[in-house]
């Protein structure tokens, strides 16, 4: 970091009234040094950093950032509803017409229930299978983000085994482990999770297999569990409706959040008639999860969703930086490994298990305006254009170059050592 830099200014008197310095998903921890912790700015598909740096967008806040920040028309219906009732004693009309909306788009949907965060959808989802079935135990795929709550698995520190207990896990795409985990469940199997796709991070993404989608849904229905589907990450972005829609696979239950509302604070939880009355009997609230002005927000968004071509526009562009990069990593003879679907994309280098390689390259790329991520799926918005692409594949090109020049001297990366243990 830069001596007298914003960043360095922000970054000192954060490291004393912020455990840590910053936390979860948006902590600097695990990313490369020159990494800005701190922005100040965000427009369309560009950020600027604490000291002013303008840069290509290619995280969209972690998911969020669906049609672009700030868009005039989605801060606009927000801000109006802010003028006239935001918190309230009671919701808007506005909570039964977004519900409406989205019981029109999702196939499996027949009713809605609002919250903050995806992790409040996830939580609740495990609540009202646990409900309907009245049994607890809870199917995962290893390696998949639910959330930050001490049931989903992330890092043990202050979590204990009961706060874990009645959870089995299974190899994403793998029907025989699904198999086996569905007949260790025994008659206590409340719910299968899944996410849409294996967009774990650290490893190559994989779509959903017909196979395995199908046969999570038979086994739901032979065991009268909850099939539920995570769309959290990808919802809006691969489809207008559930994810696994396009496999003709519907779920019970399905979560929503992130770019629900372009950045305004929503999520929903999703589910159909069979889920009805145990969606009726669990207590799960918050003191904010009826606020109108997101509400507006999300409707803006859906009609956005549903009145424009955003989502082709993303995958045209999705598919002109995927081809692009390609090509530009052959040319420099780099291995160079891209998956998950083209608006979702994950970068990961052959050859770099510590990922020395991704680290050098995002630093790089940075270093000419662009923001890239080493290790987590990216997101592309509708706010991007063919210009950001180009702008996005002449520094690839350049930092391709600069790796592979550089390649002999690059030293161990020690923040991803645990990759390798
Ligand atoms: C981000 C995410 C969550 C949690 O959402 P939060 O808003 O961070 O609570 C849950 N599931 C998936 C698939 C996610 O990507």
């Amino acid at each position: 970091m830069r001596e007298g830099s914003q960043e360095k200014q922000w970054r000192d008197r954060a490291a004393a009234v912020i455990p840590g310095g910053m936390y979860g998903h948006q902590s600097t921890r695990l990313l490369p040094e020159d990494y800005p912790q701190f922005f100040s700015r965000a427009k369309g598909a560009r950020l600027w950093d604490a000291d002013g740096r303008e840069l290509i967008d290619l995280m969209c806040a972690y998911g969020p950032n669906l049609m672009g920040y700030g868009d005039a028309a989605i801060d606009g219906a927000f801000m109006a509803q802010l003028a006239v009732g935001d918190t309230m004693t009671g919701p808007s009309p506005l909570i039964v017409e977004l519900a409406e909306r989205l019981v029109g788009l999702v196939t499996h949907a027949d009713w809605a229930l609002f919250c903050k965060n995806g992790g409040d959808a996830t939580q609740m989802a495990l609540m009202i299978a646990r409900a309907h079935t009245r049994r607890s135990t809870v199917i995962f795929a290893k390696g998949a983000y639910h959330g930050a709550h001490p049931w989903c698995p992330t890092r043990s520190a202050g979590v204990t085994p009961g706060d874990k207990a009645h959870q089995i896990f299974c190899d994403y795409n793998d029907v025989a482990s699904l198999e086996a985990a569905v007949a260790k469940a025994g008659d206590d199997l409340a719910a299968i999770f899944a996410t849409p796709l294996k967009h774990d991070a650290f490893v190559d993404q994989a779509s959903a297999e017909l196979n395995y989608a199908r046969r999570a849904r038979e086994l739901c229905d032979a065991t009268g569990a909850l099939l539920v589907v995570d769309d959290v990450r990808a919802g809006l972005r691969i489809a207008r409706d559930c994810s696994w829609s396009k496999l003709g696979v519907q779920p019970d239950l399905s979560s929503w959040g992130k770019c629900l509302a372009n950045g305004h604070p929503i999520s929903a939880l999703l589910g159909s008639d069979k889920a009805r009355r145990a969606a009726s009997a669990i207590y799960a609230t918050g003191s904010f999860w009826f606020q109108a002005a997101p509400m507006a927000a999300a409707l803006e968004t859906l009609n956005r969703v549903t009145g424009t071509d955003y989502l082709e526009h993303m995958e045209r562009l999705g598919l002109a930086l995927r081809t692009g990069l390609a090509t530009r990593a052959s040319a420099a003879g780099l291995g160079f490994r891209q998956t998950g679907p083209v608006t979702m994309p994950l970068f990961l280098f052959e050859d770099d298990p510590d990922l020395r390689l991704g680290f050098a390259w995002c630093s790089q790329m940075l270093a000419r305006g662009v923001y890239t991520h080493p290790w987590h799926n990216m997101f592309l918005c509708a706010a991007m254009t063919p210009d950001d692409i180009e702008m996005t594949l002449d520094a690839a090109e350049d930092s391709f170059t600069a790796i592979k020049t550089g390649r002999r001297v690059l030293e161990p990366n020690a923040k991803m050592s645990f990759l390798l243990a």
